[in-house]
């Protein structure tokens, strides 16, 4: 494993740059993807962001969003072509590489590329060549402002990218709310606001930039498919490809759902089953010590972190449904009010 100071050393030998974020990349994943492509652009290096799949429409005012190519059939050889002609490949905010599928295909069909992990999350696949990665971070963003101090200085980080590093660490956060945040987290966001972000713009890009479609769809999930289990302390919903269709359901429309759950006095576990081409996409969030993470590797295929993690069920929603129910049942004692 290399070491960051040998990294910094070869850092002018390289010259072409991959940046790549997990599936369907949050305001961290993207955010922390183009900061970095930020730094690496004013140095003059040939760096690209490739998205394994397409994102939220709220997350295209980012800086740097227009040059980001997004994986599809269209673009697959032109994603091959730079994953092949890259010298390095940055992997940011996932911890397994299969989390940037169909793109690890591509990435390991290029063993000469040095690749490096910058990440927040629990139980990290061992595939890079070098690794900044803190389970302790708040948000992927984080680590990235780190990691320009570390190969270049305060002064590489300009309004854009602050404003890029921010956006990963209010949203991996909740707003500043979450029991990762820090003195370290808040020093960090006092200097981005030095560097001139609009910290009230960029809460509303993110936050009030609803279709109707979405917010009607909140409703509808709220009060229709919204199920309480008290004995558990869980809430979850259950939305079908129908419901999804009825209300025009686009990519990250449904992003911050499953914490209504949470806000319901007693609930300690929030899920969202989610029906989609062939599996089940599930949501899981937590409060104090019951980790989903545990829980999505456990029995979902997934992963995440102890409050908030993934995962998904190659079944039908109603088999989802009912395994999702047989598997809380193991977790009873852990869940049941005290
Ligand atoms: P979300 O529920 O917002 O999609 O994801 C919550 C957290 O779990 C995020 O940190 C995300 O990266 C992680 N996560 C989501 N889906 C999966 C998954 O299928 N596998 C793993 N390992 N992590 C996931
Ligand atoms: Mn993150």
């Amino acid at each position: 494993m290399l070491n960051i100071e040998s990294f910094k050393e070869q850092l002018s030998s390289w010259q072409r740059i991959v940046i790549i974020p997990h599936q369907k990349p949050d305001a961290d994943a993207l955010g922390s993807s183009l900061a970095l492509w930020g730094f690496f652009n004013k140095k003059g290096y040939q760096a690209v962001v490739i998205s394994p799949t397409a994102y939220a429409d709220f997350l295209s005012w980012l800086p740097g969003n227009p040059q980001v190519v997004v994986y599809s059939e269209q673009t697959e050889e032109s994603c091959r072509y730079f994953i092949a002609q890259a010298d390095l490949i940055f992997c940011l905010d996932f911890n397994d590489l299969k989390r940037c599928a169909p793109l690890d295909v591509f990435v390991n069909e290029n063993p000469k590329a040095l690749k490096v992990l910058i990440d927040h999350h629990q139980d990290k696949k061992d595939f890079a060549d070098l690794e900044y990665c803190r389970v302790t971070a708040a948000a992927t963003a984080e680590l990235v402002y780190e990691f320009i101090h570390l190969i270049g200085s305060d002064q590489d980080i300009d309004c854009d990218i602050a404003t890029c590093i921010y956006a990963g660490i209010m949203t991996d956060t909740g707003s500043f709310k979450y029991a990762s945040v820090t003195p370290h987290i808040h020093r960090i966001v006092a200097n981005l606001l030095e560097k001139g972000i609009n910290h009230t713009v960029i809460h509303r890009n993110i936050y009030d930039n609803s279709t109707l479609d979405r917010l009607r769809l909140k409703g509808f999930a709220l009060s229709e498919r919204l199920k309480v289990i008290p004995e558990l302390s869980t809430a979850y919903f259950v939305l079908t490809k129908q419901d999804l269709n009825r209300f025009n359901h686009q990519i990250g429309d449904t992003e911050g759902l499953v914490n209504y759950g949470l806000s319901i006095k007693g609930i300690k576990l929030a899920v969202i089953l989610k029906e989609d081409d062939g599996f089940v996409k599930m949501s899981l969030r937590s409060v104090g010590d019951f980790s989903v993470n545990d829980l999505a590797r456990n029995h979902f295929n997934g992963g995440g972190h102890i409050n908030a993690a993934g995962g998904r069920l190659e079944m039908s929603i109603e088999e989802a449904e009912k395994t999702f129910l047989h598997v809380i049942t193991h977790y009873a004692d852990r869940l049941a009010t005290s």
